[in-house]
């Protein structure tokens, strides 16, 4: 952990254009959507949908300065959290089941989910949190970009389950600053028995790696504040 403060990357992602090609390349995605690891194939531009259960539109269930996440995160104000619906991973041990499997949540234009980042930086949240964002990466870039002329300028972090497409993460160099994923099993039978998806262990373990090639080791500013890097939370689940 090192101590140091810097300007959020997509800043300069945003200036110099190369957040717009990066919107243009993860929409593209959509069409037969291998956005995740499930690669289900499906238009989500036509609003079909796939496991995530999520089409053209992103879904949130909440948003507010969350006091309940690491340290280095919270801070004095909060964690500006963006609580996406639906998922792409749905383990059967969710603690927020009714939104990640039931679809509790609301539709958000581009425009609303801009005003949402907008909203939590002016709260004082030291940054903005996306909870489950894998399936909804295209919205969050073009929100992003709405984002940045209205002003956003505090870090943004990308909170998944570890369940990532490297392909996907590699569209997304430069965009977030800090990644917090959860780890959960090392076991494939677990995995599959869970959430049914054997390639868990397999999947994280590049995912991880990726991350950390893109923001490397956590960093802290003189207040204690996550300003960049990776930060993993492992799931100890009961028996
Ligand atoms: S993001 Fe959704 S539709 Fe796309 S591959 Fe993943 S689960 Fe399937």
């Amino acid at each position: 952990m090192t101590l140091q403060h810097s300007l959020p990357s997509y800043l300069k992602a945003c200036e110099n254009g190369t957040l717009k090609e990066k919107i243009n390349l993860i929409y593209a995605l959509l069409e037969k959507c291998s956005l995740c690891p499930r690669s289900c194939g499906v238009n989500r531009l036509e609003d079909e949908k796939g496991v995530c259960k999520t089409g053209r539109k992103a879904m949130v269930s909440s948003c507010n300065a969350h006091f309940g996440e690491e340290a280095p995160l919270v801070g004095k104000n909060g964690s500006g959290t963006i609580f996406f619906t639906n998922c792409s991973l749905l383990c059967n041990f969710c603690q927020n089941y009714e939104i990640s499997h039931f679809g509790h949540g609301y539709e958000v234009t581009d425009e609303e989910l801009a005003k949402m980042m907008i909203s939590l930086q002016n709260k004082g949240c030291h940054n903005i949190n996306f909870v489950t964002p894998s399936h909804v990466v295209p919205q969050i870039l073009s929100a992003l970009e709405l984002a940045v002329k209205k002003g956003l300028n505090v870090p943004l972090i990308y909170n998944s389950g570890g369940y990532d497409n490297v392909e996907t993460l590699k569209l997304l160099e430069g965009i977030f600053d800090i990644y917090m994923p959860d780890f959960k099993f090392w076991d494939s039978k677990i995995a599959e028995r869970t959430c049914h998806a054997p390639d868990y262990p397999e999947v994280a373990r590049k995912v991880f790696l990726e991350m950390h090639r893109q923001v490397g080791d956590l960093v802290i500013d003189k207040n204690g504040i996550a300003k960049s890097g990776l930060l993993v939370r492992h799931l100890v689940l009961p028996k």
